[in-house]
């Protein structure tokens, strides 16, 4: 089946074994599971015969929306969690399971995922290396050197949206013993699929495009034939799993990821395109420029003529109290925290995603005190372009 049509049936209707079959798979709220005697039941135990037993282990709704996913990454298996964070932090724990307790990550990921890194797992042991992965050379002597149990990357940054050349890495990574975990929720798999690429761990914040209308908070975590079975012990004892209504939402939001993610590409590009001559603006990040430091990658490795539904753009001499003036007289543009919705979104990394990183450190970043990010939405384009325009007016 083509991703499109895949979207939309993956992981529904799997059982026939009953007189009628819903035609979507709905919630299933029981956290215990029947059979028709303890004999069976026991086989469900013991992994003998296929079913459910207890709803940390495994759940029908979950178990459906986990298939779909499975399907569209191109994995072995998923797990359906919590959050994007819970996510990412039973795929460190599945990479380093049988591994030397080292992660070399990329240091320009999502901030949390920075202070689980540093704060949580550094502490409990984890070796922690940040290094620059988008100068290859430069990862691979790390990689050579550390010889870490696990590498991780984005595959598109935040907020400046550079792009990991995920091939080259995962089989540096892999030839030295370690594990590449890929945090894809930037890229969705309409852009590219790291399992593909050679990764071994895929993570998703579903929170973001998975989802698509702002009101899903979770993860998920795909992988290849080798770590399925770790990820699915460990989430069977520390069950950091996602609600059945979640599940049912998010599988729900999928089925039209293809068009929706579509339309919001088209959208970033004619933003970015019309921004970019905008007399109020200094520059715009999109992974369409031709001029993008990543430019042979993105040819690559992305879908031919899609390229991402976020775009940065520095304005015009400003400073926090203008552009807090500008996100103030925004009409329909939503100044939110997220990314990935039905409707555009714009959010202000020096008040909210970098907060916390020093003016020091932001600025050896390249983020400036004048970058807002703009996920775009569905809406027609006009609209988005007619809001920010009153917005840039008095710039
Ligand atoms: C939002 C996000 C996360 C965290 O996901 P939550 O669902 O908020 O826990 C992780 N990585 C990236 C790239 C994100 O955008």
């Amino acid at each position: 089946m083509k991703f499109e049509s895949e979207v939309v049936h993956a992981g529904d209707r799997k059982r026939r074994d009953t007189a009628w079959v819903p035609s979507t798979t709905p919630i299933h709220l029981g956290t215990t599971y029947l059979y028709q005697s303890a004999a069976q039941l026991d086989r469900v135990f013991g992994h003998e015969e296929e079913g459910f037993s207890y709803s940390r282990y495994a759940n029908p709704t979950n178990q459906a929306l986990e298939e779909l996913t499975t399907a569209i990454e191109h994995g072995f298996g998923s797990l359906a969690t919590a959050s994007g964070m819970a996510a990412l932090q039973i795929a460190f724990q599945t990479a380093l399971l049988d591994r030397p307790r080292s992660i070399l990550a990329a240091p320009s990921i999502y901030g949390a995922s920075v202070m689980l890194l540093d704060q949580i797992l550094s502490p409990f042991g984890i070796d922690v290396t940040f290094v620059d992965v988008y100068d290859i050379e430069k990862l691979e002597r790390a990689i050579a050197e550390k010889k870490p149990g696990c590498v991780f990357t984005e595959s598109i940054s935040n907020p400046l949206l550079r792009v990991a050349q995920i091939d080259r890495i995962a089989k540096f990574a892999n030839s030295n013993g370690a594990a590449l975990v890929v945090d894809s929720t930037f890229a969705t798999p309409m852009l590219l699929r790291p399992l593909d690429l050679g990764a071994n761990i895929v993570v998703h914040s579903v929170t973001k495009y998975l989802a698509g209308h702002g009101d899903v908070l979770g993860g998920i975590v795909i992988t290849d034939k080798q770590h399925y079975e770790g990820l699915r012990m460990l989430s069977r004892i520390v069950g950091p799993v996602l609600g059945p209504f979640e599940s049912y939402l998010t599988m729900r939001g999928i089925k039209t990821l293809a068009l929706r993610f579509e339309r919001q590409c088209q959208n970033a590009k004619i933003l970015a395109d019309w921004l970019a001559e905008h007399p109020c603006v200094d520059r715009v990040y999109h992974c369409s420029d031709p001029k993008h430091p990543d430019a042979e990658a993105i040819n690559r490795l992305f879908t031919p003529g899609l390229f991402g539904a976020i775009l940065s753009v520095e304005i015009k001499d400003a400073n926090k109290d203008s552009i807090m003036a500008f996100m103030d007289r925004l009409k329909m543009i939503v100044p939110g925290t997220s990314l990935g919705d039905v409707h555009t979104l714009l959010l202000y990394p020096v008040m909210s995603s970098h907060r916390n990183v020093s003016p020091k450190m932001r600025e050896r970043m390249g983020i400036r005190e004048n970058l807002v990010r703009i996920a775009a939405g569905i809406e027609n384009p006009d609209d988005i372009i007619a809001d920010l325009d009153n917005a840039l007016r008095l710039c």
